[in-house]
């Protein structure tokens, strides 16, 4: 037929309808290509879509540290987070004379899921990482490792206008800002303090309960210091949100 057809038509005319076919055939394609792109990024698992806002009570994923930088400057979004989560928090800031100090847009942490008694002052981000952590690392490992709940944490502080060490001169601390929080201890339901100075590389469920929260700080947090990183930190873990790619 085909044949029959091509054999009436004009050599030039043949060559138009030829070309009308490619055309049509790419639009085609084209077109499916862009829909099932389009259906894809709609129906995409928000815990793995990039640009979906985090949930706090998804667990943490590669997409974790992308999202959690996005919260920096979307103080609103990530105030829902907290809430959405089920933890209490008021807005806050803190005002500092000196340059580098201070927190503009943080919160004060009221409730979460296991107490930190009180202090717990932080911007969003730092906040919602400190979360994450707290539900996604720290209630398994002790499921895990001590096969009892965690009832408290101790910690040295956030907010504190210094420089890196206490030091004299130098880089001043991510705690200047905000953005870090240094843990000490966990109390246990059994009655057990697991502290970090006393704990840290034990062959003992508490030592190894405490270097599996310390790992999954990791991929949480953008900077995490340890016992092992040196002896400023024997006594706790750094746990921070502004410098990307320590742990340690
Ligand atoms: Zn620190």
């Amino acid at each position: 037929m085909t044949g029959f057809l091509s054999g009436l038509l004009s050599p030039r005319l043949r060559r138009a309808l030829i070309r009308i076919g490619r055309i049509a055939r790419l639009t085609l394609i084209t077109g499916l290509v862009v829909a099932a792109g389009w259906f894809a990024w709609l129906n995409f698992p928000a815990a793995y879509h990039p640009f979906k806002p985090l949930d706090l009570r998804a667990a943490p994923n590669f997409v974790t540290p992308f999202k959690l930088r996005r919260l920096h400057g979307a103080h609103g979004v990530c105030m829902a987070a907290v809430g959405a989560s089920g933890a209490t928090a008021r807005a806050e800031s803190i005002v500092s004379p000196t340059p580098g100090c201070g927190m503009e847009k943080g919160l004060y942490l009221q409730q979460s899921l296991i107490p930190w008694g009180g202090g717990i002052r932080l911007t969003c981000p730092a906040a919602v990482a400190l979360l994450m952590w707290e539900r996604h690392v720290v209630v398994a490992a002790a499921q895990e490792h001590l096969g009892a709940e965690i009832t408290r944490f101790h910690h040295l502080g956030t907010y504190a206008c210094r420089n890196v060490n206490n030091a004299a001169a130098g880089r001043i601390s991510g705690h200047a800002s905000a953005n870090a929080i240094d843990v000490a201890g966990f109390g246990v339901a059994d009655g057990r303090r697991i502290m970090v100075e006393d704990h840290w590389g034990a062959d003992s469920d508490e030592g190894r309960f405490l270097a599996a929260v310390h790992r999954g700080a990791c991929g949480i947090f953008a900077t995490v210091l340890g016992p092992d990183y040196n002896r400023q930190h024997a006594d706790h873990f750094h746990f921070e949100t502004a410098a990307w790619g320590m742990c340690r």
